[in-house]
Formats: structure tokens, sequence, C-alpha cells
């Protein structure tokens, strides 16, 4: 099969974790007898750099006639200063509107070879787990009316969330498919004791839940999901929840694994193009060092795969291949944990991924 792909860099260790993705995907390609077709467009801080703004319409336009998107990271210290709208992280809350993008998933799992890389102790986090984070993407908070305005104390800004009954069943929906998939248990986080946007999406996800009595579900307040998670974390196996809280809650997770850099990310919409992404952000503090962890990035591509091109065998052996890996000891720094030796940089766990592949 054919597919071309669009390949967004960004900023940071982004173009160093993005080149070792696409060189497992085009392994991968070689191996199953596929061909993809990289684009790359510009993402960010480079593309305010050479042309003002951080998402071109050039860059939307070539992900939308892509058939899906693979992302690095985008943001770093130089451009901090600039003004909201035409900051990096903008371009991120663009695309993702831009391609209609409203569930991202979010897997956080903790390999039984990386338990000492976790900062939690081994009879909480025991033979492992893994969760899959449900996280509604294009509405709330992040996308609601915002401004400045004179306040009972003076000059105020505010920020305002919203959610629709048709926002939250689509990303409800997509949960419970989720959960029916996996161990049939979902948690609904929220904060409906406080906010009338979470009352509203208990009621909804309530409603749903009627139509799938094969999925154990529980609501449970934002705050005590927080603790859980560090408390317990074995107890989660598909959770859905806002933007906000997703963002945190999906961060949280990923620390418990033990590396933001093992995290993947996919964001879907209605059609089967997606963006892939690793969760983590664009690392300015080892950019250009080549020891960034890429296996993030090379799993955001077996996602890809998986999601959307149906590639599932494909998606298989690269997740394989970082498994073995893995188990037979490769580290990059951020994995050390506890352990001596000398660490593998980015490019050396990309060939010993490949040699596997
Ligand atoms: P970050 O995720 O970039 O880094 C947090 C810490 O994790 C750093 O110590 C970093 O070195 C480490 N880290 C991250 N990815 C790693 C990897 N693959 N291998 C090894 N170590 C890794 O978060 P931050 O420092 O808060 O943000 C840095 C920049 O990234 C900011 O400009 C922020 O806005 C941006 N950001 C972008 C995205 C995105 O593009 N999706 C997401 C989050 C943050």
């Amino acid at each position: 099969m054919e597919f071309n792909i669009a390949l967004l860099k960004g900023d940071g260790i982004g173009p160093e974790i993005v080149d070792s993705a696409v060189a497992v995907l085009e392994k991968t390609a070689d191996k199953f007898g596929h061909k993809f077709n990289f684009t790359p467009y510009l993402i960010g801080g480079c593309a305010i750099d050479a042309t003002g703004m951080p998402l071109p319409q050039e860059t939307v336009d070539g992900c939308l006639a892509s058939d899906s998107v693979l992302l690095g990271a985008v943001g770093g210290p130089k451009w901090d200063d600039l003004a909201g709208d035409i900051r990096p992280e903008k371009a991120l809350l663009g695309i993702r509107s831009a391609l209609g993008l409203y569930t991202n998933l979010r897997p956080a799992k903790l390999y039984p070879a990386l338990r000492a890389a976790s900062p939690l102790k081994d009879e909480i986090v025991g033979g492992g787990f893994d969760i899959l984070i449900v996280r509604e993407l294009t509405g709330g908070i992040y996308f609601g009316d915002r401004g400045f305005r004179e306040g009972r104390y003076g000059h105020e800004a505010y920020d305002t969330e919203a959610y629709s009954v048709t926002e939250i069943e689509r990303i409800g929906r997509a949960a419970f498919e989720a959960a029916v998939k996996r161990s049939k248990r979902l948690c609904s986080i929220d904060k409906a004791n406080v906010l009338e946007t979470s009352r509203l999406w208990r009621k909804t996800t309530h409603k749903l839940a009627e139509e799938y009595p094969e999925v154990s579900y529980t609501d449970m307040f934002v705050d005590n999901a927080a603790m859980q998670l560090v408390r317990d974390p074995r107890q989660f196996d598909v959770i859905v929840t806002s933007n906000m809280f997703g963002d945190i809650l999906s961060d949280e997770a990923s620390q418990i694994t033990g590396s933001i850099g093992m995290l993947a990310s996919a964001s879907l919409g209605a059609s089967k193009r997606g963006l892939y992404e690793p969760i983590h952000g664009s690392a300015p503090d080892i950019a250009g060092k080549n020891i960034a962890n890429p296996i993030a990035t090379i799993l955001s591509g077996a996602m890809m795969l998986r999601y959307s091109f149906g590639l599932a065998k494909e998606a298989d052996a690269i997740e394989a291949a970082v498994d073995k890996v893995l188990n037979d000891g490769c580290r990059t720094t951020d994995l050390m944990g506890t352990d001596k030796g000398t660490p593998l940089t980015c490019t050396e766990m990309t060939k010993r991924i490949l040699e596997v592949l």
C-alpha cells in the first residue's frame, strides 16, 4: 500500500526524533512491501522564523492533502516572549482544529523492563500498568472566549470553558469504543462538584453508558484522580476527560511510567487522517545533543500505522522491536534511573530498533 505522510518536525529535539521515526517507518515499509512518501512542512518556532506565522497556510494545506501527519514538537525559549497569538504552541491548537481532531488517545504504559525508572514503589506498580487516556482535544477552556477586562480588583485576564452535548457525546463514544476493545473499564474524570460544564459532561456520559452495558463505568473528580494515579494506577484502564484535565493528567501518567520520552499519542477526528506525536515537548535543554529518547515518536509512528492506515501487523512489529531493545537493556539517558553504564544516544537507540525490525 502507498501512503502520503506530512512531516512536521518543529523545534528543539523535534527534527532528531522525527528523523528516527521516519527511519523506522521506512524500514517497516520495506519489510512489509509498502511505500510511504514523506513531505516536510514548517510548524512552530521554525515557521515563525521563516514566515512570521507559527502555522503557515501551506502547512495546513499540506496536512489536509496527506493521508496522515507525524509531528515532533514545537516551542523554545527563543519564542517565549512573543504574544499569545503568534507563539509556536498556538500552531498545535490550530492544526488540531484545522484537521478536526477532537479525540486524543494517550497510552501510558509502564514496561516491566523499565520498572526501575518509575518513581513509584514496586508494591504500587507491581507488574506494570497500561492506561489509555482519551482526552477531548478541540473544545473546553483552551478554545473558549478569553481576554482582558477591568474586574473587581482592577485589570484582570479571563478564560472560559464551554462544552456542548455533541462534543461530549463524540469523545465519550470514542472512549466507550476503546474500552470495549480493552478491559471494558472506563473512568470519566470531571469536576462536577464545582463546574457546570462538568455536570453536563457527567449527565451526557451517563446517558451514553446505557448504550454500553458491557462496560464498567465510573466517575471520579479530577483532584481525586490526580491522587489515585500515584496511589494505585492499576485501578485505571481507559480514562476519558476534558481538554485541560486530560492535558494535566496525561503528563502525570507519563511521569509514573518513568519517562516522558516513551509516550506516544494519536489525535483523531471523523476521518482516517490523524496527527501522531510524542506527548513531550521540544526539550530545548537537550536539543542538538543527540541524547533525546526517540521511542515516543517511533511509537507514534506505530500508532499511525494502526489507526490511520489499518496496518496492525506492521504496528505490532515496531512495538515488538521497542519491547525487545528495552528487554535487552538498551537505555537512553532519560531511562537510566539508577542504572550505571553508558546510555545510548538517540541515533544509537534508533539503530538498535532498526536492527531488531
Ligand atoms: P518538555 O516535554 O519539552 O521537557 C520536559 C523535560 O523532559 C525536559 O527535562 C526534557 O529534557 C525532558 N524530555 C522531554 N522529551 C524528552 C525525550 N524525548 N527524551 C529525553 N528527555 C526528554 O517540556 P517543557 O520543558 O515544559 O517545554 C519545552 C518547550 O516545549 C516549551 O516551549 C513548551 O511550550 C513546548 N511544548 C511543546 C509541546 C508540543 O509540541 N506538543 C508539548 C509540550 C511542551
